[in-house]
């Protein structure tokens, strides 16, 4: 799943994994963790060094930088819950999503976009945990990710109603199989 900063692709993972029998798969990142992230649940809070380590290792299934830190998905546990028969979700943007496709071309691609930018600055704004000029920034990225979106996803999903989201995204991994 993709979807611009402040979309509320977060909310929805969250929900899904109550909902839905899949397994998040935790990312490797050089971003500083948020107050009430947890490492290793949230993310695998790893030093620059210790990504390029995993990037010269082959480790990654895919890997990006957004907004100036480095983000990535460890190959193994991915590859170890498919082989065990488990759907694995992965929250990643658009350029990991790229790779993604290239990789696996049967993932299923699920890009999750706000109603309007206006409501997604609005969602960024009240989250109180984002600099303006971090804001500014994911605005510009989220411009261009939803040019790029129907070309490179199965289905864009609009969160305008958080349950009805749920639902949508819930009903398009069942389907899948
Ligand atoms: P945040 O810093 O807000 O947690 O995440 C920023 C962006 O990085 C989000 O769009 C999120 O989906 C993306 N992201 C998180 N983990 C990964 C990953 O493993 N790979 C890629 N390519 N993007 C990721």
């Amino acid at each position: 799943m993709s979807g611009p900063s402040g979309s509320g692709k977060t909310s929805i993972i969250r929900r899904l994994l109550d909902r839905v029998d899949i397994v998040f798969s935790v990312s490797a990142t050089t971003r500083p963790p948020r107050p009430g992230e947890t490492q290793g649940v949230d993310y695998d809070f790893v030093t620059t060094e210790e990504f390029e380590e995993m990037i010269e290792r082959d480790d990654l299934l895919e890997w990006a930088i957004y907004n100036g830190n480095h983000y990535g998905t460890p190959s193994d546990p991915v590859d170890l819950e498919i082989s065990a028969g488990r759907g694995v979700l992965l929250d990643i943007e658009i350029d990991g999503a790229r790779q993604v496709r290239a990789h696996r071309p049967d993932a299923l691609m699920i890009f999750v976009a706000p109603p309007s930018t206006k409501v997604l600055e609005q969602r960024l704004r009240s989250r109180g945990d984002t600099s303006s000029q971090d804001i500014a920034s994911r605005l510009k990225i989220a411009e261009s990710q939803l040019e790029e979106a129907p070309t490179l996803f199965d289905h864009i999903v609009v969160n305008e109603a958080l349950e009805h989201a749920i639902d949508d995204v819930a009903n398009l991994i069942i389907g899948s199989g």
